[in-house]
């Protein structure tokens, strides 16, 4: 099997135990770290790491080892990002002009804007154009350091076109060596073939689209967009327990615009998390204490748009865990960096370093069911890592946050850049 020795590391960070899946309350804050260190990858996998000298003889017998010096930088977990709509056709440049001179949603949609126009030009696109613009943009974040990444279909918005979307999701999957889960998201919003008819098409998606979706294989989770506007907790779960019928589990879109009752749909079906959250009370909170469900909060979207910023300190004070994703879609948060989202955690939600840290990572992971193989320094988990040049402190990730700090990406075992 192949091996690769990384010699030289200043500090590895982000070392978890086996079977801690994610961190909540005060432990957001710890990151635990290994100073004058080595790490071995076997295969695909971290095999062991230790601080010192690497063990001798590893290069003794058939196997050749190749050699990483990482040159006294750090090696940290790859960033995880478990809330992306990367799938789309075009993009909405010209809606951010709309945006900047002060046009309404509804003004922004009649130019041609708004989730509705994006699925009009993603019904345009052949599957094959998805995949190529796709694709770009998912190996801009790898190279960005993200080594899971969750995409949700929703700019289809009809059974062929949602199919199409989840399609090119797999292809992702087989073309690129990141961790990716699909999501069906066809509640993103009403078809227009069903303007005004919102319940036929809720039950079109449960009865239609799930099953056509669930028959391919096509989906990990499924999501709604359960907020003011959009689809209501009622729909919500209606969809949910359709979809629990072929195993899929709930990541729902809630409390963007508005206390949608979201949380507590999701939380009632034991989702895997909910997202969003710039709107929430202390009932928030409340609900989700003691559950399984991870709050999530996409603070590159609260940038793009101005809206307000989650409240995850007040969830972490409360003990809950939070994660950090990117929201990465044409509309809101037209971004997939998550060492910025990481940067949004810290300077507009007060996160420590270490908080956000562990927000983009290990709970992130949590956030795709995927942080028993990514998502920190753990042997027997993914090679999925991150080498950087030589830092100061991990506050310097946030903090410089326009300063190139990554020497090597490296998934699977092998080095992507
Ligand atoms: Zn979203």
């Amino acid at each position: 099997m192949k091996k690769t020795l990384i010699k030289n590391i200043g500090k590895i960070i982000g070392i978890v135990p086996e079977g801690k899946l994610r961190k909540e309350g005060a432990e957001m804050e710890e990151v635990e770290t290994l100073e004058d260190a080595w790490l071995l990858i076997e295969g695909e996998k971290i095999h062991s790491f230790g601080s010192g000298e690497p063990p001798a003889g590893l290069s003794s017998g058939e196997h050749t080892v190749r050699t990483i010096d990482a040159g006294g930088g750090y090696v940290m977990p790859a960033f995880c990002d478990s809330h992306t709509h990367i799938v789309y056709a075009g993009s909405r440049y010209g809606e951010f002009r709309d945006k900047i001179n002060g046009l309404s949603y509804e003004q922004i949609a009649e130019r041609g804007g708004g989730i509705l126009n994006s699925a009009d030009l993603l019904r345009e696109t052949p599957e094959e154009e998805l995949f190529r613009q796709s694709l770009e943009r998912a190996v801009e974040v790898m190279h960005k350091g993200t080594g899971a990444l969750e995409i949700k279909s929703g700019y289809g918005l009809d059974t062929e076109n949602e199919l199409k979307m989840l399609r090119v999701i797999r292809r992702l999957k087989a073309a690129l060596p990141v961790e990716i889960r699909a999501t069906f998201l066809g509640a993103h919003a009403v078809g227009r073939a069903y303007t005004g008819r919102q319940g036929e098409y809720v039950d079109m998606v449960c009865h239609e689209m799930l099953p056509a979706v669930a028959a391919e294989g096509l989906a990990d989770f499924v999501d709604v967009f359960c907020d003011r506007g959009f689809f209501t907790p009622e729909e919500t779960l209606q969809i949910l327990d359709a979809a629990q019928m072929y195993g899929l589990r709930g990541k729902i879109h809630a409390n963007e615009l508005a206390v949608s009752g979201g949380v507590q749909a999701g939380v009632s079906r034991n989702a895997l998390s909910v997202d969003h959250l710039e709107q929430t009370a202390q009932a928030e909170i409340d609900a989700l204490k003691g559950t399984e469900t991870m709050p999530t909060m996409l603070p590159g979207a609260s940038f793009f748009s101005r809206l307000p910023y989650g409240q995850a300190k007040n969830f972490i004070r409360s003990g809950l865990a939070v994660a950090l994703a990117s929201d990465y879609n044409p509309g809101s948060s037209p971004s997939g960096d998550m060492r910025f989202v990481m940067a949004l955690g810290c300077i507009q939600m007060r996160l420590t370093p270490e908080e956000a840290f562990n927000a983009c990572t290990l709970n992130s992971a949590y956030a795709m069911g995927i942080s028993r193989t990514v998502g920190s320094v753990t042997a027997g988990k993914l090679a999925n890592l991150i080498v950087t040049v030589p830092l100061p402190d991990l506050a310097f990730i946030p903090y410089s946050h326009h300063t190139p700090f990554i020497s090597r990406v490296i998934l699977k075992g092998d080095i992507q850049s």
